[in-house]
């Protein structure tokens, strides 16, 4: 269960295409349906159009993401352009599908870097880890208990039995993400899940990887154990709404929205 339960789990996720646009790809486990024998036969021009495309460029990365179900959680893939390295981020229920997206866009995984503990994160390391033994594992140092306890990861909750290989490198907030060529901020926000990260690339514009903290007009869960809205609305506002307006949040459900969007609109924590 701790590693094949992904599996069980359809057989389908959506790439969806870049920002604000309405395209989006079924991608299967094996290969996507543009380059089936058939179907490359019946319109063989498609066959020529890239099959999985970024969700957002902000140069110089390119960020492209597999959602996985039940939890429509967003598993991201960010590489710089042109360069084989990536970092996986939250991987999550469909690890078939997040490592056919890193085969068809012939990435290499560099690490594992986790918003926070919960299973719907984590499902997919100890696949990932299956397929490359000598990945590293980064998650908040809060939250790594939550890796290999599934009470804490709330996957006992449902009913399964969710695990993680241990955390190789512990995240603290103020002291930055450095793992290749890739470097981001870090910042502890407490309040979803006691060890949530956030981090944030200098692109253009900054790319921030809000896990369950920050959502498009809308917060994470605080009704769990550990969780607290005012240290999570506290957390927005101290590390988030700090940053440029025009910084693109990438959460962990959803579809992205931007720093000064949520300024204005996030009704649950308003910038007053
Ligand atoms: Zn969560």
């Amino acid at each position: 269960m701790e590693s094949g339960y992904g599996k069980n789990i359809g057989i389908q996720a959506v790439f969806h295409g870049t920002l604000g646009d309405a395209g989006c790809w079924l991608f299967t486990r094996t290969k996507p349906i543009s380059r089936h024998p058939v179907f490359a036969l019946v319109f063989p021009w498609l066959t020529l159009m890239p099959t999985i495309t970024p969700l957002i460029q902000s140069g110089p990365f390119e960020v492209f993401r597999v959602v996985s179900r039940p939890f429509y959680e967003n598993t991201y893939l960010i590489r710089r352009v042109g360069e084989p390295a990536c970092l996986v981020i939250d991987p999550g229920f469909e690890p078939d599908a997040v490592t056919a997206a890193i085969d068809e866009l012939e990435l290499e995984p560099a690490a594992i870097v986790l918003t926070h503990g919960h299973s719907d994160h984590i499902a997919g390391v100890g696949p990932l880890r299956d397929r490359w033994p000598e990945l590293p594992v980064l998650i908040g140092h809060g939250d790594a208990e939550k890796l290999t306890d599934p009470v804490a990861n709330l996957s006992a909750g449902y009913g399964i039995s969710v695990t993680s290989p241990p955390a190789d490198s512990l995240l603290r907030g103020g002291e930055p993400l450095v793992v290749g060529a890739f470097r981001a901020e870090v910042a502890e926000i407490p309040g979803h899940s006691q060890g949530h990260v956030v981090f944030w690339f200098t692109g253009e514009p900054v790319l921030v990887f809000a896990g369950d903290v920050l959502f498009h007009e809308g917060v994470g869960r605080t009704d769990f154990p550990d969780g607290d809205f005012a240290a999570l609305a506290s957390g927005i506002i101290t590390h988030l709404y700090t940053l440029p307006d025009t910084a693109v949040v990438l959460p962990g459900h959803g579809e992205p929205t931007t720093i000064g969007h949520e300024k204005q609109h996030n009704p649950f924590v308003p910038l007053n």
